[in-house]
């Protein structure tokens, strides 16, 4: 994450290297080995909420026409219909005119690893491309090229000079984009709220990109909105649907799930909202790949987003009480980053944070050390992450570059990733580790 950016394509649809282990296989085993405080892969360490988890055991319950036996493949009506409740409820949605119906506009499927899955399969023929702005998450790329397309990276320009926060310091390179995209692209994946770096993108943002998207009828926008719920400052920047930009609900499928939301990663209940005619192609795909999607996590989420709407520990509703939860830990960590001397990029959402980590010192021989998972040779920020982890200060952390394709992997060099949804005993020891790490200059 220099400042500079490129735009590059993956020149082959060479599936050999997804058989490799991933970042995620190597980190969190390394941290469990040398009992590392694990701040990298992003998930929980508490239960879901107890209205939640009151939801699954109701379901499990239900007599008669039972929520354990298949449901409709597209997906569970009643999570269909809740979904279109929350949808149609949000000002943005209906003052764009965007009125999401259950019966057609709504398909779950396994989190959104799968629904996207399902998405590119349904859309992707050969010589197809997909554009990703990177970084980006790391199953976008492999997933196209499964799906025989190629993917095509742009890489957001990073300027710690324009601020200290995300949405500052990542901006997209214009120029890269509309010289990547083309009439051969099918699909452009955009992430926001954004893992790895926090950044929501801006009304402006989005308003510009649809500009682009617009001048390319084949093109549809793949919107992965999975931290929607997790945003700090709703009024100074809030998440934007990019279906809501005039014009784009027919252009885009927009994806989310409830394991951020619900603190409940392991139900991997995901669903895709979008147009009639793109979700009864991914309807008619997923007959033949899963049949249908689990009744049961279905239900138990639908059930769960009709209480979440309810008041819940003194704020109006869950997602309110949600969202200032992990502020407080957003700070908490911010603060214990830069008294730790690792200067922080603000995030606006999600549970990430970036640091630089330009001024550690590790010792050379860590580089030669063996990785699982690092390409060859192995980047700085693995070795620092690797370093962070089994040694000095034993706080697990993730390598951004997995988030990059090979061309630009030299972007993440400088900084390591962080994650926040950890509970207070954790994030405590954690900062007091990283204060007394010795790898400083
Ligand atoms: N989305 C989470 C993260 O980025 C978990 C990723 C994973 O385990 N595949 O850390």
């Amino acid at each position: 994450m220099s400042s500079s950016s490129s735009s590059s394509s993956s020149s082959t649809n060479d599936l050999s290297q997804l058989s490799k282990p991933t970042v995620w296989h190597e980190f969190t085993p390394l941290a469990n080995e040398h009992n590392a405080v694990n701040l990298g892969q992003g998930f929980p360490n508490w239960d879901p909420p107890a209205f939640v988890v009151k939801s699954m055991e109701e379901t499990v319950n239900v007599k008669g026409t039972s929520t354990n036996q298949y449901c409709r493949p597209q997906c569970h009506l009643p999570l269909a219909q809740a979904l279109a409740d929350d949808y149609n409820s949000r000002p943005s949605w209906a003052s764009a005119g965007v009125r999401v119906d259950p019966a057609t506009n709504v398909v779950s499927s396994l989190g959104v690893t799968q629904i996207m899955y399902i998405a590119f399969r349904s859309l992707i023929k050969k010589d197809d491309e997909v554009v990703l702005l990177e970084p980006a998450f790391d199953i976008y790329a492999p997933q196209v090229l499964l799906t025989g397309g190629t993917p095509r990276f742009v890489s957001m320009k990073t300027d710690t000079e324009a601020g200290d926060t995300a949405n500052e310091v990542f901006q997209v390179d214009w120029d890269a984009l509309e010289a990547t995209v083309n009439s051969k692209t099918r699909v452009l994946v955009l992430n926001s709220p954004h893992n790895p770096t926090g950044k929501i993108f801006s009304r402006t943002e989005l308003d510009r990109l649809a500009g682009i998207v617009s001048k390319y009828p084949n093109l549809i926008v793949f919107s992965d909105e999975v931290y929607e719920r997790i945003v700090f400052d709703p009024e100074g920047s809030p998440h934007i649907s990019f279906a809501t930009i005039p014009g784009m609900w027919e252009r885009t499928l927009t994806m989310s799930s409830a394991g951020k939301t619900f603190s409940a990663t392991g139900w991997k209940c995901g669903w895709c909202v979008g147009p009639e005619k793109i979700i009864k192609l991914m309807a008619d795909l997923q007959q033949w790949v899963n049949f249908s999607t689990p009744t049961v996590t279905q239900d138990a989420v639908a059930r769960s987003l009709v209480k979440a709407r309810s008041p819940y520990e003194g704020h109006p509703n869950f997602y309110s009480w949600l969202a200032a939860d992990y502020l407080k830990r957003r700070d908490f960590l911010m603060k214990g980053l830069e008294e730790a001397g690792l200067p922080a990029i603000v995030p606006a959402g999600g549970f990430f944070i970036c640091a630089e980590t330009g001024g550690l010192k590790i010792p050379d021989e860590v580089y030669m050390e063996d990785s699982i998972s690092a390409p060859d040779p192995m980047p700085r920020d693995y070795a620092v992450a690797r370093y962070m982890t089994h040694t000095d200060p034993k706080v697990a952390v993730i390598p951004p570059s997995p988030f990059y394709s090979k061309e630009n992997k030299g972007e993440a060099e400088g900084y390591v990733r962080f994650c926040f949804c950890k509970t207070d005993d954790l994030l405590e020891e954690g900062v007091e580790r990283l204060k007394g790490m010795g790898a400083k200059k």
